[in-house]
């Protein structure tokens, strides 16, 4: 089935907001094994959306619309696409019921225009609309299909998955189904050399993705139903994770702050984080997942030299000569979280972001990662280049929860050298 994404809303041609529901609709339609092949986007205009429309009809199966199913004169597209189909529409008693309920519950009294809202094809049909006013609706014609989603993300995401999806999907005899399997502490030429031979796959496939401090490989399979096409990727993730072990730390959308907290609820433990060059951005992370208060309690933000001291004890020796951006301080630092929190594992981080503050000695990418557990400290040097500061940021922040991971789960560290709690950890002891 062939099929064409229309998106529209001035504010899309002026670059006011950025086509995110393109993006998500182009995937959710290659998922079920429907061929996209145009997207577009089109301003609030009867005229130039009718021509659309209809040349669209003349070459596609399938036309997905979002936006413009708000209350407002400019919002048209149900109209419009109506017209196109030589539907009509007319008001559907059980929304409306729900546009003045939704609005009594905020308290408001429904302005007129929302009536349009509750207008529903004649002859295509509409999906209720559970997270905002506007139903989804579909118009049909020789054999053609309209489906018009509204605008706002939140509330096309649900109605995709839970109503139009499935939907689509009934009609579908082959269907793609992916698994993306997440890798940490390899690069992206690493793992290719080692996984090189299983990307030439015709069914299922399965590609590589650079992502910031990790790499993505998504197994996709072309199967009769969903249960075939998981088993098949099941399968065939098995091949990487033989030989890739536990540098894959996870599946799907969840990240490595997901993996560390699974890690810690599994085995009871709890972490602490000090951070400097990346000023609360793990301790963020691991907060962002649900459950995280059973195993994080303290994250030290100890930007400045003096947090450093005084919070954690790092000694001002060690500031004074070795300086702030040193194994040694790193090793500090998570050994004085974990003294001060109490907690079983501490992971710090002390570096140069950039894009100023780097010297030859030092820089800009330099960033030290230590973790400790009980008397073992591990402290990785981490030399990520002149990147922006952000990505700095998130490849270091990546590291310092991998280690944390690691350590929870009992695994060896690569990459990282070891010392004890009471020792001055000097990374380049024996590069001198
Ligand atoms: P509309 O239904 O066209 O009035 O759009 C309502 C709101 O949905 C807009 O103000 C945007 O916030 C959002 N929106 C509309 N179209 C898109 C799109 N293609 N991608 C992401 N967000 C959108
Ligand atoms: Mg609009």
């Amino acid at each position: 089935m062939k099929a064409e994404i229309i998106c529209v809303g001035t504010e899309l041609l002026l670059g006011d907001i950025l086509n995110t529901n393109a993006r998500f609709l182009s995937r959710q339609l290659a998922a079920l094994g429907i061929t996209v092949h145009r997207q577009w986007v089109v301003g609030d205009n009867e005229g130039r959306l009718a021509q659309l429309v209809h040349e669209a009809l003349e070459r596609s199966d399938l036309l997905v619309f979002s936006g413009g199913l708000g209350p407002t004169a400019d919002d048209l597209t149900k109209e419009t696409v109506a017209r196109c189909f030589g539907d009509t529409l007319a008001l559907e008693p059980s929304i409306l019921q729900n546009i003045r309920g939704y609005f009594a519950s905020t308290g408001r009294h429904m302005p007129p225009h929302n009536e349009k809202q509750a207008m529903v094809p004649q002859q295509g049909g509409w999906f209720e609309n559970h997270n905002g006013t506007a139903p989804a609706v579909w118009f049909e014609k020789d054999g053609k299909r309209a489906v018009l989603l509204p605008g706002p993300p939140s509330e096309l995401h649900p109605l995709w998955n839970e109503q139009v999806g499935p939907w689509l999907a009934a009609g579908q005899k082959q269907m793609l189904y992916s698994l993306v399997l997440r890798v940490t502490g390899l690069g992206e030429s690493h793992v290719e050399e080692k996984v090189g031979h299983l990307l030439e796959n015709q069914n299922p496939t399965a590609a590589l993705y650079a992502k910031t401090g990790e790499v993505h490989i998504r197994i996709t399979a072309l199967a009769k139903t969903q249960t075939e096409g998981e088993a098949a990727c099941r399968a065939y993730a098995e091949k990487f994770y033989a030989i890739l072990g536990d540098h894959i730390y996870g599946e799907g959308d969840k990240g490595l702050e997901h993996a560390l907290v699974k890690a810690l609820q599994q085995k009871g433990l709890t972490v602490a984080t000090a951070e400097s060059c990346t000023g609360g951005l793990v301790s963020q992370r691991i907060t962002q997942v649900p459950g995280a208060s059973e195993v994080f309690g303290f994250g030290f933000c100890t930007y400045a030299n003096q947090a450093k001291h005084k919070l954690l004890g790092v000694e001002d020796r060690l500031l004074e000569t070795v300086g702030a951006v040193s194994s040694q301080v790193a090793s500090q630092m998570a050994v004085g979280a974990a003294r001060v929190s109490g907690a079983d594992i501490a992971v710090s981080l002390t570096g140069i972001a950039g894009p100023g503050g780097g010297t030859d000695k030092k820089p800009v990418g330099l960033v030290y990662v230590a973790a400790c557990r009980g008397n073992d400290v591990y402290v990785a040097k981490l030399l990520l280049g002149a990147r922006d500061r952000q990505s700095i940021r998130t490849s270091a922040a990546n590291r310092a929860l991998d280690m944390a991971r690691r350590l929870a789960l009992g695994l060896s560290l690569p990459g990282t050298k070891h010392f004890a709690a009471d020792q001055t950890a000097d990374f380049e002891a024996e590069e001198r």
